[in-house]
């Protein structure tokens, strides 16, 4: 409906645009831009502007399981007159444009097609070629099943390995039809992105022909093959097929994944008024997945690990699960059928399938409480970067493609859906749904940017939201809010709310929504939507009130900002006020408060402690016991200095073995009350505790399973305890699973001698056939605090590492590396080390830079807190 209004509005969103707007004119007549690695750019954007209507005719071989020779037909049109780049990593054979062989070599992962041989109009090249396939570091993973001596293959393209499979324009706005052909051993099946067309066998291998897809990028092209277990249903009409290997079908419940998955696309199908937008719908549980899911358009990849329950699972697992379903799902639609048009809006796409995510699992599943598993899931996470000096803008520039990976990480995963949280409360429900239906109407099989998305929402919003993407979008960083409160003669005389930047002292503000909740002891709380506008806030409506026992200025967590209560409150909710709260996604705001509190100093985390063991006991959620016990571990075992541990070691043990062992409690309060005993217990009973658990076959009434024996074990090893390698011997023996191996190597890590840690050490970088998700698993327990002296050594050669990491490890790894290093580390002498990396090493990447500003952060916090512990807490602050 074009109005003035609209026009307004849209003029309105003709914001500093990020990246140059000229290069889809002259550029796209003249040559291509010079092809160093990677695709930068403006190549990508002079081939979007000079290439259209791709097609891969792709045939693939797999049966020798180690590399992967193939042939692709790449057909296209060409409004351009220079040479053609294509991009691709792995051995080329002969190349044929338009019928004619032409000679072309690779030079940095290009191969550049002269214009010469090339038409206006359509074109077709001819590529042979040769690609590997190992269990890490290519774009074909090789899984191995030693229970039965299997193996499975999968791809894992995403951001840019297409090129790592065959030559392709590997870009997500040049969006192809595929058709694949894909010879195996005979015996095997395989998925795909397209429906399986013809099955052909010639001799010991077999032929899969898969129909050609509709138009997708290339980084959601996928196939997985293997001698699968496969199970399909029909739900109203939708015939969907779950694909597991033959060792675990039997352990994985694909009735109710089935079910889950139906559900979950019924429910965005209703959503974004838009049917299912591919032809068919598959899922494969992938051994060994390096990610919870990933999206490829009609063949959706989940982590088996993640989604085969050894033991049975809480319900944070479960919701954990159903989760990951609703946000695969959600990208069918936002990613795969509208996709960003270069990863520096990677946030669109993530932050929208975990926003959604959330909102079906509200709508689904009412008991699960899911905007508190929202909150939990996603705020500390956010804010946990956000506030650092290595944060960045949701929105993020991207110079090439080779860099994406370190556009992933908790901006893209947590802050943004928290920030469309706060857009959808700032344009209300309709207006929302409204405009995210016709951005996905406008731009469906295509490319958008932010920008479509804000112009879209801001039409039915009838509001400009130019400020709010500069702010949200564009700008760095996050608010810190303070609540002031005045009382005078039990009466409210001043309520106010002061923002500032988390990690800078400028004077920016940001412009958003939230509600302030004024609870009382005997009465019902009041709740008062308030605006937040430049540096402090006024809550007018709260003058005159009644003094509350608390103030929250946070309410059902709208706001996208970190909040420091006031002392009052504090010291209310620290003198019972917490336990009175019945509304359980508050008091799990309220937790979080108070460990913001602790780690912005200003409550000691032995008042952390003591709260947590005097309140926990009565707490009976089983979303929050998990969190807050993983907080009181950090306090104990990192925030603590060992005297003060010490004094408090002994209540918080018998609080965990109590809490564990109690069969009044629901199964997952007890289940996280027996994890957090065996990552805390230190004591000598403690330790003979644990080693006594595996002796047992049931704990608090629920039969013992391997996971937890596996715990149990790696904490033996991890303290040194005499008994450890026997236990090892002994779950290792127990546990028949293909998971043992892998179990076992993790808990391996955990040894405390440093002949061990060398051992480890070096197999992250020389051993080829370690497979990452192993290492991945072992960085926790290789990093134990227990061992910060043994591992300090490794902190600088860990730092050193990481542009190999980035170059050599799939997207989630560095981070966990980093994370995983940091943590481990509590001392000055480590802080030396990292503060001397970023000082000494001027040539480091940005994107690296900010990656180890970001985790630098807490181990900044831990050593501040730390030595603050150390000394008397004056009187009020702490
Ligand atoms: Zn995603």
């Amino acid at each position: 409906m074009p109005s003035r209004f609209v026009v307004a509005v849209l003029l309105s969103l003709l914001l500093p645009r990020p990246r140059a707007a000229a290069a889809q004119g002259p550029a796209a007549a003249g040559p291509p831009p010079a092809t160093a690695s990677g695709v930068s750019r403006e190549l990508a954007r002079h081939r979007a502007a000079t290439i259209s209507d791709v097609r891969y005719d792709l045939r693939l071989d797999v049966t020798s399981l180690d590399s992967a020779p193939g042939r692709v037909k790449v057909r296209f049109r060409r409004a351009g007159r220079g040479d053609v780049v294509l991009d691709y990593r792995g051995r080329l054979g002969a190349v044929r444009v338009n019928g004619a062989a032409t000679a072309a070599e690779l030079r940095q992962g290009h191969l550049v097609i002269p214009a010469a041989a090339l038409r206006t109009g359509p074109n077709e090249i001819e590529l042979a070629f040769v690609s590997a396939i190992a269990p890490s570091g290519a774009s074909v993973i090789r899984a191995h099943d030693p229970t039965d001596g299997s193996d499975y293959l999968y791809t894992l393209l995403v951001p840019s390995d297409a090129s790592q499979l065959f030559p392709c324009f590997d870009q997500p706005d040049l969006k192809a039809r595929v058709s694949l052909a894909l010879t195996m051993p005979r015996g095997w099946s395989a998925v795909s992105n397209g429906s399986l067309a013809a099955a052909d066998s010639a001799g010991p291998a077999l032929t899969a022909r898969f129909a050609e897809t509709r138009p997708i990028s290339t980084y959601l092209i996928a196939f997985a093959a293997g001698p699968w277990h496969r199970q399909s249903a029909t739900v109203e009409g939708r015939t969907l097929t779950a694909w597991v290997r033959r060792s675990r079908a039997a352990e994985a419940d694909l009735d109710t994944l089935l079910a889950l998955n139906a559900r979950a696309l019924r429910w965005m199908e209703r959503y974004f008024g838009h049917p299912y937008p591919f032809e068919k719908f598959d899922f494969v549980l992938a051994p060994a997945f390096p990610f919870g899911g990933m999206e490829h358009p009609g063949a959706v990849f989940y982590s088996e690990d993640g989604f085969i329950f050894r033991e049975r699972p809480t319900l944070p697992r479960r919701l954990g699960r159903m989760s990951t379903i609703l946000h695969e799902a959600a990208h069918q639609w936002f990613g795969d059928l509208v996709t960003m048009r270069w990863f520096d809006d990677l946030w669109l796409k993530e932050g929208f399938a975990t926003f959604m995510a959330a909102k079906a699992l509200a709508d689904l599943e009412p008991g699960a409480d899911a905007w508190k598993t929202f909150h939990l899931a996603n705020k500390p996470a956010a804010y946990a970067v956000d506030r650092t000096r290595g944060t960045r803008p949701l929105w993020q520039e991207l110079g090439n493609l080779d860099q994406a990976k370190s556009n992933y990480g908790a901006i893209v995963y947590n802050k943004a859906p928290s920030v469309l949280k706060q857009l959808e409360y700032l344009v209300g429900e309709p207006a929302f749904q409204a405009g995210v239906q016709g951005f996905l109407r406008r731009h469906a099989y295509g490319n958008a940017d932010w920008r479509d998305l804000l112009g879209a929402i801001a039409v039915p919003a009838r509001r400009p939201l130019g400020a709010f993407g500069r702010e949200f979008m564009l700008r760095a960083g996050m608010p810190v809010v303070e609540q002031r409160l005045e009382v005078r003669d039990g009466r409210i005389t001043r309520l106010a709310l002061a923002q500032r930047p988390a990690s800078d002292s400028g004077a920016t503000t940001w412009t958003q929504r939230t509600e302030v909740v004024l609870a009382y002891r005997d009465g019902p709380a009041r709740r008062l939507p308030v605006e937040l506008r430049g540096g402090t806030t006024l809550v007018r409506e709260a003058e005159g009130a009644p003094a509350p026992d608390f103030v929250f200025a946070n309410a059902r967590d709208f706001g996208y900002f970190l909040l420091l209560l006031d002392t009052a409150s504090v010291r209310a909710l620290e003198g019972g006020a917490l336990g009175r709260v019945d509304d359980a996604f508050l008091r799990a705001m309220l937790w979080g408060s108070l460990w913001e509190q602790v780690r912005s100093e200003r409550l000691a985390p032995e008042r952390f402690v003591r709260l947590a063991v005097r309140e926990l006991p009565q707490e009976r959620d089983e979303q929050i016991v998990p969190v807050v016990l993983a907080r009181l571990d950090r306090a104990m075992s990192a925030y603590l200095a060992p005297r003060a541990r010490g004094v408090l070691q002994e209540d918080v043990e018998r609080m965990l073995e109590r809490g564990a062992t109690d069969t009044a409690l629901a199964y997952g309060v007890r289940k996280a009350y027996a994890d957090a005993f065996i990552a805390l217990a230190v004591s000598p009973r403690g330790v003979a505790a644990v080693d006594a658990l595996l002796d047992a076959d049931s704990l608090a009434g629920e039969p013992l399973r391997d996971p937890t024996r596996w715990d149990a074990v790696t904490r033996l090893l991890v303290l040194g305890a005499p008994s450890a390698e026997a236990r090892l011997l002994a779950q290792a023996r127990r546990d028949t699973t293909p998971d043992s191996r892998r179990q076992a190597f993790i808990a391996g890590a955990g040894r405390p001698q440093p002949t061990s840690k060398r051992e480890y050490w070096t197999r992250y970088f020389a051993d080829s056939t370690l497979n990452e998700e192993w290492a991945f698993g072992s960085l926790g327990p290789f990093n134990s605090l227990e061992h910060e002296t043994a591992t300090l050594p490794y902190l600088g050669p860990a730092l050193d590492s990481l542009p190999f990491l980035q170059a050599n490890r799939r997207i989630f790894f560095l981070e966990s590396w980093l994370a995983a290093f940091l943590r481990g580390q509590t001392s000055d002498s480590a802080l030396a080390v990292v503060r001397g990396y970023l000082a000494g090493r001027e040539d480091l990447p940005l994107d690296l830079r900010r990656k180890v500003l970001q985790h630098l952060d807490e181990l900044e916090r831990t050593v501040r807190i730390r030595s603050r512990d150390s000394m008397e807490a004056p009187p009020g602050t702490r």
